[in-house]
């Protein structure tokens, strides 16, 4: 059966200066609904003297200053359990999720029905946009607990009309034994999973998982599927398209993911989202152009419960505002690191996520793991940048690997390293979030 192009044609391809003219609009409501429903940011407003009439545009949030997550947590522990910043009585709160932080206590974010409604809408955009039909068998590989990803997902695949098989993670087998009862062709996961999954396919149950008909891997909730050494692989193993989607409790469930030209994630909820890009260090606003790159800065224009504004995400984006093929107006990112994480060698910025993306493509002559290790706390390091880097295990000529791997880092993130290589399985893993740097001096 022919299905649409898109889910919202209206919004997906809706020039952007018209869009910029809803922004406008909606934005004005959502700052007045801030001012008077948030102590917390009538009390920031207040604080340099900006009445919300003052914000009429897009451009005019230059004036406010951001919001962190570090305000979030003390505003909760202030005010718990949703904190001075919610801007709706908990008694309209339908769901409550907590967003991931890779430090401190979580943040618990609220939604009410009006929300939970206008996040059916971003969630089904966004899993049509990663080819997801009413006619598709999904088979989930995520929690479905108060990370912000499972029921979201699930929601938005209601709304589609999808088949919905949640497994979770933690049982492969039973995994491997539903695909072949359903035949599913889409394996919704996180990108380590996928890779988990198939080698259990291979090694556990003697099945090449390029074999199980499934035709997607749509990856989420951590950096990888976006990553073409990542992606590659995980392509190879399933014969399947890869693509990502980019997603945060604190902005909308999900808020942006990647068509079938891969070429970074289209920015799919302008209607109730707009965001700035920042240099991380001095906090100017950076004009959105093809291939800027800086921190992505959010404000809500349509949210009831917890409305953000200039919340810093500390994600690092890559843009790339070029049209796409597939006819979405909406801008491309690509999260290249934590601004937390980001290191300076000769002026340059580097990503240790970025160091470990580039090794990864020299698998399997490399395991793909890596450890950076600082003698002094960043992000300004002296040169050369210290990498310790597994070496696959049948590799016999160790001195031109570590020339190649030192080559490799200089050529694509133009700083000096020196490699030392280490067996493969020396360095620590981790089951959620990668600690890639060994501080020396604690
Ligand atoms: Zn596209």
């Amino acid at each position: 059966m022919a299905y649409p192009d898109y889910w919202n044609p209206r919004i997906e391809t809706m020039p952007l200066d018209e869009l910029r003219a809803i922004q406008n609009i909606k934005l004005q409501k959502q700052m007045r609904y801030v001012y008077e429903r948030s102590p917390f940011y009538r009390r920031k407003f207040d604080s340099v003297g900006i009445k919300p009439e003052h914000i009429k545009t897009v451009e005019d949030l230059a004036e406010l200053p951001f919001t962190t997550k570090e305000e979030l947590r003390q505003s909760q522990a202030e005010c718990p359990p949703l904190g001075l910043h919610t801007a709706a009585d908990l008694d309209r709160v339908v769901r409550v999720h907590s967003s991931s932080g890779t430090t401190g206590r979580p943040v618990f974010v609220g939604i009410t029905e009006y929300d939970r409604q206008t996040w059916i809408e971003i969630v089904s955009r966004l899993w049509w946009t990663q080819g997801t039909r009413p006619n598709s068998r999904m088979m989930i590989g995520f929690g479905m607990g108060i990370f912000v990803g499972g029921l979201t997902m699930y929601d938005g695949l209601m709304n589609i009309g999808a088949m919905f098989i949640p497994i979770g993670t933690g049982a492969s087998e039973r995994m491997l034994d539903t695909m072949l009862a359903f035949k599913t062709d889409i394996l919704a996961c996180t990108p380590s999973y996928a890779i988990y999954l198939a080698e259990y396919a291979r090694n556990k149950a003697g099945i090449d998982p390029g074999t199980l008909g499934i035709k997607r891997v749509q990856c989420g909730a951590e950096p990888g599927g976006g990553v073409p050494g990542v992606r590659d692989r995980i392509a190879a193993d399933w014969n399947a398209i890869v693509t990502e989607s980019i997603g945060s409790a604190d902005v909308s469930g999900i808020y942006a993911a990647q068509c079938d030209e891969l070429q970074g994630n289209h920015f799919l909820v302008p209607d109730y989202v707009v965001y700035e890009i920042i240099d991380p260090d001095t906090g100017k606003v950076l004009p959105i152009e093809d291939g800027v790159s800086g921190e992505i800065v959010i404000t809500h224009i349509d949210r009831e419960c917890v409305p953000l504004v200039r919340y810093r995400l500390r994600d690092h984006m890559l843009v790339a505002t070029a049209p796409c093929k597939c006819g979405r107006t909406g801008h491309r990112l690509r999260c290249v690191g934590r601004t937390d994480d980001m290191l300076i060698v000769l002026g340059v910025n580097v990503f240790p996520s970025a160091v470990k993306d580039v090794v990864s493509e020299l698998r399997p002559r490399t395991t793909g793991e890596i450890q950076i290790l600082l003698d002094q706390p960043g992000p300004k390091v002296k040169p050369p940048l210290q990498v310790r880097v597994e070496h696959g295990p049948d590799v016999q000529d160790l001195a031109a690997l570590k020339k190649e791997v030192e080559g490799v880092i200089r050529g694509r993130l133009v700083v000096p390293a020196h490699v030392e290589l280490v067996p493969a399985g020396t360095l620590p893993r981790f089951e959620m979030k990668a600690q890639l740097i060994k501080k020396l001096y604690e």
